[in-house]
């Protein structure tokens, strides 16, 4: 039996639904929201399964039974976001979740439940794939068709489960209905507004990152070019020479010039190579990486560059630092605070780069004599746009930071206004590492 006194009842329990649907992924996101720099396109599928399931049980738990105990509650909600923003199997699994938890709370109005849910899950798992790419008024439209036509099974359903009884106003259900109806269509464009906020949010970072590092890159670029082409020369010259004076030379002298001009040209590949390899790097993984060959690589990225500006860089490189880490982040890593220090020398000089282990740990200092910075300035440090630099970005600490977080290090820097600036990095040493290369 239902009177119109218990609407209130009835929008308290649908109110605290929709609080307990936005919970999961608001503190998900948050916890993300701590690794920003690392945010991959989209939620992992499995994590949205979970996520949606827990706001499926908290749903059900806390239902509105009305009607000779048919509960009444907004579950519907995370399973079409499961559907949607986690794809065909994560929406299986909220809604095989769902049934094992109805089944256990058995009540009546199971079966209405199967008919309602076989609609749905085809619906949404026919959408499921195109979501993505629909524009978001017709996500709003669909999702309220859905529960539009949902809500009509389950009112046809729940009508002749009772019309038998008798005890039981036709007008007052049609007015639940409408009311429910209602309410569900509101919320359920209000999660979605909200996680497609989330969505945005993640792809906004995502191109951040991506413009950084072009951005490095492009900046490179110009030194890149000069570096290649002082190879290529001095290998053209040999080849001119072989060309020239052929005849009058040597077998031993023309092999070795042809040496040379191979090794030169091979120089000329690897500085390519280097360079492409940070502009578009591999997939994210993880693997053991011997530090001082990855800063040795840095460095040479940076060679160019650091000549250009009449910079030498010092390399001071223990042996047998080895972390398992990611290689590309820690390159970008480098050679945006490289660069940093050498734009930090305008009119030139040194910049002394350091590796070495203690027991728990390895040490990366990079240190230049130039400009330095006040304590004010430290601290702005990794602020998104904080750059004193009239070209500059302020993306390339923001970046490092962040990468440095997610590797597990810490990052320290010392620095004197007009006395120079250290940048510190510690890593946690992975000890397990291969012995004949220790004793360097
Ligand atoms: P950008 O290099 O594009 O300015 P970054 O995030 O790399 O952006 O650096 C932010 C700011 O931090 C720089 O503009 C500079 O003022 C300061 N900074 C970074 N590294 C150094 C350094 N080694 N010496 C002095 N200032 C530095
Ligand atoms: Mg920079």
């Amino acid at each position: 039996m239902f009177y119109m006194n218990e609407f209130d009842e009835i929008i308290r329990g649908l109110l605290l639904n929709v609080s307990l649907i936005l919970l999961p992924p608001f503190i998900y996101e948050s916890f993300k929201l701590d690794k920003m720099g690392y945010v991959s396109k989209k939620v992992k599928p499995h994590e949205v399964a979970i996520l949606t399931s827990i706001s499926v049980i908290l749903c059900m738990t806390f239902a509105i039974p009305l009607f000779n105990g048919h509960l009444y509650d907004l579950r519907m909600i995370p399973v079409l976001v499961s559907f949607f923003y986690g794809g065909i199997w994560s929406g299986l699994a909220t809604v095989t979740v769902m049934f094992l938890y109805r089944w256990y709370l058995f009540s009546e109005g199971f079966y209405t439940m199967i008919v309602v849910y076989s609609f749905v899950v085809i619906i949404a798992a026919y959408i499921s794939p195109r979501y993505f790419y629909l524009r978001r008024r017709d996500k709003f439209l669909i999702a309220a068709t859905i529960t539009i036509i949902a809500m009509l099974l389950m009112f046809i359903a729940t009508y002749l489960m009772n019309i038998k009884k008798g005890d039981f106003y036709i007008i007052e259900l049609i007015k639940f209905f409408l009311l429910f109806t209602l309410i569900k269509i509101l919320a359920l464009h209000f999660t979605i507004y909200i996680l497609e906020g989330f969505v945005e949010k993640r792809e906004l970072r995502i191109e951040l990152q991506r413009v950084d590092r072009l951005n490095t890159a492009g900046g490179l670029a110009a030194s890149i070019a000069h570096e290649i082409r002082n190879p290529l020369t001095v290998a053209k010259g040999f080849m001119q020479l072989i060309q020239n004076k052929g005849e009058n030379l040597s077998q031993e002298k023309i092999k070795e010039y042809l040496e040379m001009a191979i090794t030169e040209t091979n120089r000329a590949e690897k500085v390519i190579a280097d360079f492409l390899s940070f502009a578009n790097p591999s997939v994210e993984n993880q693997s053991l990486i011997n530090v001082s060959d990855l800063i040795s690589m840095a460095c040479n990225i940076m060679y160019s560059y650091a000549t250009l500006n009449n910079v030498s860089i010092n390399k001071n490189l223990e042996k047998g630092c080895y972390l398992i880490t990611d290689e590309n982040k820690l390159t970008q890593i480098f050679v945006n605070i490289i660069k940093n220090s050498i734009e930090a020398m305008p009119k030139g000089g040194e910049i002394d780069v350091r590796v070495f282990k203690d027991k728990k740990n390895v040490v990366i200092e990079v240190e230049d004599y130039g400009v330095g910075m006040t304590k004010e300035e430290i601290a702005k440090l990794g602020t998104p746009f904080y750059s004193l630099k009239t070209s500059g970005t302020g993306l390339g600490l923001m970046v490092s930071y962040k990468y440095v977080q997610i590797l597990g290090g810490k990052i320290k820097v010392e620095s004197e206004k007009g006395k120079g600036t250290k940048f510190i990095l510690i890593f946690p040493i992975y000890d397990k590492a291969p012995q004949e290369d220790t004793n360097g």
